[in-house]
């Protein structure tokens, strides 16, 4: 296992925290009366849901093979991003290191929590340089290092040697974004944390699990490192409709891999079908349930499949002349074909 002091990455306050200590966390088990959180007695959802989501850890546990303190349920992966600034950096005085084009939440909560973010541009084939990496590593500010495998928005996973490097030599933590690694045919992280106490795996139920209405994702980290994460969240941070909803989902996996493959499947055959559309100049490899594509003029194609009522993402401003095409169902996957196919037709009829 590296070596690792956690306490020399966490904030002095944090490490004073007391975390809050609900009426549920100092009763446990069953009752048949409860007078201790100040509830109503009457209704449906008049109980405080469960503050430690233990059922669902518990089949997250199961399913991943790793023990339940080693994972926290955040509200959506953006609870675990925003946790990971006020854990581990000083506002004013901290760096943290992501690298550029990916999602835009780490500037965001970066600049909210008042936290340099260095974003270091990825290579023309959207790899991370290895060569720039060293000064980085050596920064004594420098507390915390975003990977995002598969990368959103350019649907790449980066290269093994490279995480594995910045796994060795970085002091500090590495939160690697799986959010799409479902889609993906490399293997999580997770089986890594045994040997990284410094890594954190985020993961979500808004993408391949269908479920981004519920707000549901996920850290995997050393028990150590959760049991900071548990002090500093909300107590009450997932509601019990949203726990219902996700449990509901793990109750039918069988179903769940019918609907990732079918994305994956339909990813596949509109890579085909765009590969004969002249329009398109160039089709990224993706390991997502997104394409990335290049085209002439994407303010252009994307305002043309808008006035059709499809709506993309237009990339332009971080992939020059880029449109990320999200997998939707068979029929709007056809809708968007259709679309491009007539505009490819007009293009070159002129
Ligand atoms: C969509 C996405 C998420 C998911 O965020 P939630 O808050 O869980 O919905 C996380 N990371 C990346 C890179 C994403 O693209």
């Amino acid at each position: 296992m590296k070596e690792f002091n956690l306490n020399n990455s966490i904030r002095t306050n944090i490490q004073k925290l007391k975390g809050y200590s609900s009426a549920r966390d100092e009763f446990k088990g069953e009752a048949e009366v409860y007078l201790d959180a100040n509830e109503n007695p009457f209704g449906t959802l008049n109980r405080y849901p469960d503050p430690k989501q233990t059922e669902i850890k518990d089949r997250l546990a199961v399913l991943k093979n790793i023990a339940s303190n080693q994972i926290f349920i955040g509200n959506g992966s953006d609870e675990v991003i925003d946790i990971a600034f006020r854990i581990f950096c000083e506002p004013g005085k901290d760096k943290v290191l992501t690298f550029v084009p990916s999602y835009g939440m780490y500037n965001v909560s970066a600049t909210i929590n008042n936290i340099e973010l260095i974003e270091e541009p990825l290579t023309p084939d959207f790899q991370i340089d290895t060569k720039k990496l060293s000064p980085y590593l050596k920064d004594e500010a420098l507390k915390l290092i975003f990977i995002c495998s598969p990368n959103n928005p350019t649907g790449n996973c980066f290269e093994e040697d490279t995480i594995a490097y910045i796994l060795e030599k970085f002091k500090g933590i590495v939160i690697i974004d799986e959010a799409y690694i479902d889609f993906s045919t490399r293997a999580s992280y997770i089986e890594k944390l045994a040997a990284f106490p410094n890594l954190i795996i985020s993961q979500t139920f808004s993408k391949a699990w269908g479920l981004a209405g519920v707000r549901v994702g996920v850290a995997y980290a050393n028990s150590a490192i959760i049991e900071v994460y548990n002090k500093v969240k909300p107590p009450y941070n997932i509601s019990t409709l949203n726990q219902q909803a996700v449990l509901t989902k793990l109750d039918n996996l069988a179903q769940f891999e019918i609907e990732k493959n079918i994305i994956i499947n339909q990813k596949e055959r509109l890579v085909k079908q765009l590969e004969g559309i002249e329009l398109i100049k160039k089709i990224y490899p993706s390991e997502a349930n997104f394409i990335l594509i290049e085209v002439p003029d994407a303010t252009e194609i994307y305002n043309q499949l808008v006035s059709q009522k499809i709506i993309t993402r237009n990339r332009h401003s971080v992939v020059k002349n880029c449109i990320r095409l999200t997998i939707g169902s068979e029929t709007e996957n056809r809708r968007l074909l259709n679309a491009l196919q007539f505009m490819s037709a007009k293009v070159s009829n002129v």
